[in-house]
């Protein structure tokens, strides 16, 4: 009995989440939400309406140079206190369950808000304690977090969100990130801190050639860094796909992140995906931020269905590969499998 692929399979199938920037992921109507909350509390609130404010990914209007922006003039603004961030939050891991997500990796850059007395190591605290209550009530997702660094932090800052890592593990903290607009250069001033959270096994992703770069040494600086996971991976000199292939390194690619801001280029069917696919390295289709490009991740894994011609044993190894490159442990991986089994069981 074959069923058709479409949303409703791909919405039902157990799918793990591995690249979810939180802010990036709170959807304009939770953001419209906190607004209109602001707005009710204190009318002279000056910002514009989160629904019109912020740009649609679907009209072609946001790329690599409008995204950043959109962040720090508008939703860091927006999302600024305690009760913002544990209600974003929330609804971050409701919509996420919503799409037949199991099991998440929601990363977020610890963030110091002065102006209400939140430092990072508050705001870090103030996400897990919504993540650990939103779990006494939702057992069928479990979410864990990564910290990022950016790459516009100091030494001193990255070597902090590292400590928190470390301090807030046993929380569900599972993994360390670089982040942050791809243009800032150099990075080489933060190894010492990748270098710290590889020594205390931590696991590492990193945004990866996200733009085309003229020669090839940050990416080659960054694989020395340990990664076990790389995001995006676009621009990358066919040496170094050597490298990622024999490392088997996991790879979070996004589809409707890329291919809407003008990332990769010729469309979906040209997306990179395809090509590390066909080379049998491990890929968790990602959403990256959903709030902005409105793209499941159901969506995702149907159009990796549809425009790379994946039939019902290929979305199973795709699911079953993603889930090998998890941050959680053994424990999730075979809780995982044995959902997809569940759904899917092999022929
Ligand atoms: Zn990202």
């Amino acid at each position: 009995m074959s069923q058709p692929i479409d949303i409703t399979l791909t919405r039902a199938l157990p799918k793990v989440e591995l690249h979810a920037h939180l802010t990036g992921s709170i959807s304009r109507e939770c953001l419209h939400q906190i607004w209109l909350q602001k707005k009710t509390k204190d009318p002279a609130f000056e910002m514009d309406d989160p629904m019109t404010a912020i740009p649609k990914a679907a009209d072609g209007s946001i790329d690599v140079f409008s995204f950043f922006p959109i962040f720090d003039k508008y939703i860091y603004a927006l999302v600024s206190d305690e009760k913002s961030i544990r209600f974003a939050t929330t609804a971050v891991l409701q919509d996420f369950q919503d799409d037949g997500v199991r099991y998440l990796e929601l990363r977020t850059t610890p963030r110091a808000i002065p102006a209400v007395g939140i430092n990072e190591e508050d705001y870090v605290a103030i996400v897990l304690q919504a993540m650990s209550d939103y779990a006494l009530s939702n057992e069928r997702l479990h979410a864990k977090l990564i910290l990022s660094i950016d790459r516009k932090n100091t030494l001193g800052e990255a070597f902090k969100v590292v400590h928190l890592a470390l301090k807030y593990r046993h929380l569900g903290i599972v993994g360390i990130d670089l982040c942050g607009n791809p243009a800032r250069r150099p990075i080489s001033h933060l190894q010492a801190a990748f270098a710290e959270a590889h020594a205390q096994g931590l696991p590492i992703t990193l945004h990866f050639a996200e733009i085309a770069q003229t020669d090839s040494h940050e990416l080659e600086e960054m694989l020395s860094w340990n990664p076990q996971r790389l995001g995006h991976v676009i621009h990358v000199p066919e040496e170094l796909r050597a490298t990622i292939r024999e490392k088997k390194l996991g790879l979070e690619l996004c589809l409707s992140c890329n291919v809407l801001t003008g990332l990769s280029e010729g469309g979906f069917a040209a997306h990179h995906f395809g090509e590390w696919w066909r080379a049998g390295v491990p890929v968790a289709l990602s959403t990256d931020d959903v709030g902005i490009f409105e793209a499941s991740l159901s969506g995702e894994y149907l159009l990796a269905a549809r425009h790379f011609g994946l039939g019902r044993e290929q979305l199973l190894e795709l699911s079953k590969g993603a889930v090998d490159t998890i941050f959680g442990g053994q424990e999730e991986k075979e809780r995982m499998l044995g959902l997809i089994e569940e759904f899917w069981p092999r022929a």
